[in-house]
């Protein structure tokens, strides 16, 4: 079985193609989602967490302090590896473990907004990038999450820039409002498959 990466800059439209994805049978797993479960819910990573943090990490009811969290680690890149140096391997072997678990598909997808920049890409076999114009994606990520043009831009600073991403990836969909999007994955999952059933024989 083929393990796929896809990604793309926030607000390209990951999680919508992903989507289409899914109703072509093929199972998905969402990185970044899962991430933020595992914080909550992963006994040996709560409490690294609760080591590195402390008690504030967490709401009374046991909710992750996001604000707190990121206002500690903002300016802190020291703390903010170490926090990543719990995290990522958490995800990663739960993600080994999911992909464990899929079968009677030819690929499974992962969905990561820092593929890339996380070097999780290495362990994949192909890589997707979603791409769309910049000022489409601030206008749909402000329409969706109701925030101002200024948080979304902050957003899409810290990330790689999405040409990077498009050079370092072995497929391409564009989601400019222009090109439609279910042939290009389509395509793409014909590609797939044909590459999964070389890979066996
Ligand atoms: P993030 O990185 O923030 O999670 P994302 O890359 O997963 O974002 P989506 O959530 O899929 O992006 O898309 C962003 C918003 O744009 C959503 O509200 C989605 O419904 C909308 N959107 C995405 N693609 C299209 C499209 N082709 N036409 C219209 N709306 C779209």
């Amino acid at each position: 079985m083929l393990h796929v990466g896809i990604t793309g800059g926030i607000g390209s439209g990951k999680t919508t193609v992903c989507k289409i994805f899914e109703i072509l049978g093929i199972p998905v797993y969402y990185a970044d989602e899962r991430a933020k479960w595992l914080m909550e819910h992963q006994a040996s990573l709560v409490q690294g967490i609760l080591g590195l943090l402390g008690q504030e990490a967490y709401t009374g009811e046991g909710k992750l302090n996001r604000s707190w969290i990121s206002g500690k680690v903002f300016g802190n890149p020291e703390l903010l590896s170490q926090l990543n140096a719990l995290v990522h391997p958490a995800v990663a072997q739960d993600g080994f473990d999911w992909q464990d678990r899929q079968t009677d598909c030819p690929y499974t997808l992962k969905e990561a907004a820092l593929l890339f920049e996380s070097g999780s890409y290495l362990l994949l076999d192909k890589t997707i990038v979603v791409t769309a114009p910049l000022e489409l994606r601030i206008k749909r990520v402000m329409d969706r999450d109701g925030v101002p043009r200024q948080a979304v831009q902050e957003r899409i600073d810290r990330q790689m820039p999405e040409e990077d991403k498009v050079r370092k990836a072995d497929y391409v969909i564009y989601n400019d409002g222009q090109r439609l999007l279910i042939p290009q994955v389509i395509a793409i999952h014909q590609g797939l498959v044909e590459a999964a059933k070389a890979m066996i024989s």
